[in-house]
This record gives structure tokens, C-alpha cells and sequence, in this order.
């Protein structure tokens, strides 16, 4: 699989390709562990997916990470896409990934995955992502694995000089842009990466705890 997402272009770093080849993606998808390596959205319980591998090479790229690096993932899911991001810090040299998740049944079975691979170095929260996690801002990376029909104001005000935030922007069952957004000194540049179907970004209202 990782030599396919390469041929096709998706793959262009060292880094990336080494953190999806040291995944092992069967542990987060269970119920559908035999088709883990199509590049495939598959179900991982509760109505939600893992986004296909080709998305999460797509978005670890378009993020640009440096080692040293504090990231933020908005929609934890399965656990599969912070895992893979955390190695290819590891990759880089080390940094820290945050992820935030609105389902404490997702957010339990994501701690369990984490352990189950020997990561255990993610800091998962249980929350409403369209906030961030303001307390522990500014972020140098933040990406959100569900689509947003308005800009999520929150995670731009929490991005450092220099970052990149990477977010699925447009309703629910229509196409959706890939957004990147790079924060200069005194300004956001704005940038549509590609169309995407992600699944919605629910809303709460409430910030995220650590259990
Ligand atoms: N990154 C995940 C993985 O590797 O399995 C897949 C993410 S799935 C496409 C989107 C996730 O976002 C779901 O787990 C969903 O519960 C979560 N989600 C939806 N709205 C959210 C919100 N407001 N804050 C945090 N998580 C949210």
C-alpha cells in the first residue's frame, strides 16, 4: 500500500512513508482488519471511519512537520492518524501530538489503541474540537479529520507564528475543499488543497477535558 500512495505522488517524504510503513493500520480498524491495507475510509464503530490511508499521507505532507513540533489533531477517531503522526515526529526528532474527541466511546477505544501499539506518549482529550484546546495553545500544527461548514475561528486564533492549520471545509454530504491556512507574522494565506468527503464536524459547545 505504501508503495502505491508513493507511485501515485501522496507519498513524498522519507518521514511520512516510514511513520504509515511503522502503523500497523489492522489494530484500529477491527472489524474490518482485512481490508486495512485498500486505501479505503473504513468504519470503526459509531457511525465514524479512519480516513483512507491516501488522506492521512495527503494531510502528514501538506502539514510540512519539523521535529520539535506541537500538534494538534481536531477528531481522534480510531487513534490511527495520531499515531501515525506521532511516529513521523519520532522520525523528525520528537515533538508532541494533542488530539481532541467529541465520542468518549471513540476517545476510550482510541487510549486502548494507543496502549495496544506501545504509544503512549499522545495526549488525548474528550471535547468539542472546533474549540482547540485554548489552554494549551499556541499549537505549530493543527489538522481536523471532519468537515466544518464554517471556518473554525478557534483553531486559527490558536495556531504559532509560522503554523499550519489543515481543515475540511463545506457541509455534510456535498464536496468539501481541503483547506490549508499558513499564519504569518500578521496575516492567515489561505490556500484549497483539493475536494474531499469527510464526515461532519459535531458541535457541543463544551471545552476538552483530560480524563
Ligand atoms: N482521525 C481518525 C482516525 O484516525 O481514526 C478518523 C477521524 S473520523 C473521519 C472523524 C472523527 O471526528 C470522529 O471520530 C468523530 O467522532 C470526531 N468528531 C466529530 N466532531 C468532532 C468535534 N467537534 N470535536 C472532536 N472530534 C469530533
Amino acid at each position: 500500500m505504501v508503495e502505491r500512495l508513493t507511485k501515485k505522488g501522496y507519498i513524498r517524504s522519507d518521514h511520512v512513508k516510514k511513520a504509515l510503513l511503522a502503523v500497523p493500520r489492522e489494530k484500529f480498524v477491527n472489524q474490518a482488519a482485512s481490508r486495512a491495507y485498500s486505501d479505503k475510509p473504513l468504519p470503526i464503530g459509531f457511525g465514524q471511519t479512519v480516513s483512507a490511508p491516501h488522506m492521512v499521507a495527503v494531510i502528514l505532507e501538506e502539514l510540512e512537520l519539523r521535529g520539535g513540533a506541537k500538534v494538534l489533531e481536531v477528531g481522534t477517531g480510531s487513534g490511527y492518524h495520531a499515531a501515525v503522526t506521532c511516529k513521523a515526529l519520532e522520525i523528525l526528532g520528537g515533538g508532541e501530538v494533542y488530539t481532541i474527541e467529541i465520542d468518549e466511546r471513540l476517545y476510550r477505544i482510541a487510549q486502548r489503541n494507543f496502549v495496544r501499539i506501545g504509544l503512549t506518549s499522545i495526549h488525548a482529550y474528550l471535547g468539542d474540537g472546533f474549540n482547540g484546546l485554548p489552554d494549551l495553545s499556541p499549537f505549530d500544527r493543527i489538522y481536523v479529520t471532519a468537515a466544518t461548514p464554517e471556518k473554525p475561528e478557534p483553531l486559527y486564533a490558536q495556531l504559532a507564528p509560522g503554523g499550519i492549520l489543515i481543515f475540511p471545509f463545506g457541509p455534510q454530504n456535498q464536496i468539501q475543499q481541503l483547506i490549508k491556512v499558513k499564519k504569518t507574522d500578521d496575516k492567515f494565506i489561505e490556500e484549497r488543497l483539493l475536494e474531499v468527503a469527510f464526515v461532519p464536524l459535531k458541535r457541543k459547545g463544551e471545552r476538552g477535558q483530560p480524563l
